[in-house]
């Protein structure tokens, strides 16, 4: 049975709409390049690129002819038709930034909180789309065509890109939540800087994952293209020699890349050869001592580097740069003394 059909969505045009429940990390499709285009760099001029893809329309079917031109076209009359619905409709695929129109793929609509990702599968030389989550009869399934940005970046960006105006969840949130949104983004991104380039000690640097996580999961944004911080704190505690830290981290962050990529994925089987090799390390260094023991909070609060005491003496130094009517912020980072941990970046520079 098919996992899903194609559909008219009130204001979208079509959409792609799933016929049943599809649990998270299904591949939903996988799709081989319609249409291949120039690497960027190498783009000829219009009617160069439009003659292009019109030798590869020739050789097509007629039925994929006319799922060709049925794709949406936003350039009207601006360029020759097949250019429109190419520069409408491309995908950029693979490691040298090549371009393709996806029959299918292209007709997955946006969604600043999608419920599925397409991937770039080297292997399979195919685009494929994965379930984020799991997807009820009848939802529509949607991708991101951005990566993670605030409220007014995401709708320029999507109305220079694509000329629309998204109205998702994240979109139409009320001014105040949706404020308190963008700062929050703004603050995940700060963190990501922060922690590719920082040399503080590694509970500082856990702690700063620890709210960027934090953040990105009170948002939901997971699946907004936000940073994966289980990576780079696998790499960070990895680099401290922290490789009881490393693996659990590394284990999150294969759970996580393989529900976007699947296990046949490249980045997958790349991930678990790195997941074995910190095992192994983890093996030689410090015999197999994952306190398990540990209760859920216990374990999360050990792995984080949560209430220590180097950390403590920081977060004492500049509490008062916190805000304290942030009720959610208050609610995850109060310590046993109700103290605020300060995570401004600012403060280590
Ligand atoms: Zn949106």
């Amino acid at each position: 049975m098919a996992l899903f059909s194609i559909q008219r969505v009130p204001g979208k045009g079509n959409g792609v709409i799933a016929a049943s429940k599809i649990t998270k990390g299904t591949r939903i499709h996988a799709e081989s390049p319609f249409i291949t285009l120039p690497k960027l760099d190498e783009a000829p001029n219009a009617k160069a690129l439009n003659d292009a893809v019109l030798k590869q329309l020739r050789s097509a079917s007629r039925g994929d002819q006319r799922a060709f031109f049925s794709l949406g076209n936003i350039h009207g009359k601006t360029l020759p038709i097949p250019l429109g619905i190419v520069q409408t409709n491309a995908l950029a695929y693979g490691p040298g930034g090549e371009g393709g129109v996806f029959l299918m793929g292209s007709q997955f609509n946006h969604d600043c909180l999608p419920s599925a990702r397409t991937k770039w599968n080297d292997h399979l030389h195919k685009m494929t789309v994965y379930a984020l989550r799991d997807i009820e009869p009848g939802e529509e399934i949607t991708i991101t065509y951005i990566n993670l940005e605030t409220c007014d970046v995401r709708q320029k960006t999507l109305q220079d890109g694509f000329q629309f105006t998204c109205s998702c969840k994240a979109c139409t949130l009320p001014e105040d939540i949706c404020k308190e949104m963008d700062a929050d983004i703004m603050e995940i991104k700060t963190i990501e800087g922060f922690l590719k380039s920082t040399t503080e000690p590694l509970e500082v640097c856990l702690r700063f994952a620890y709210r960027q996580r934090y953040l990105i999961e009170s948002n939901a944004l997971d699946f907004a293209h936000a940073p994966d911080t289980y990576e780079l704190a696998s790499t960070l505690a990895a680099i401290h020699k922290d490789y009881i830290r490393a693996k659990i981290f590394s284990e999150r962050h294969l759970d996580i890349v393989t529900t976007e990529g699947g296990l046949d994925h490249p980045d997958t089987r790349k991930q678990r050869d790195m997941d074995d090799y910190l095992g192994s390390l983890l093996e030689q260094h410090h015999g197999p001592s994952v306190p398990y023991h540990f209760s859920v909070l216990g374990l999360e609060d050990w792995l984080w580097m949560q209430h220590l005491p180097e950390v403590k003496d920081l977060e004492e130094e500049s509490s008062e740069d916190v805000e304290s009517s942030d009720e959610a912020r208050e609610v995850w980072s109060e310590d046993e003394d109700g103290d605020m941990p300060a995570f401004d970046v600012e403060t280590l520079d």
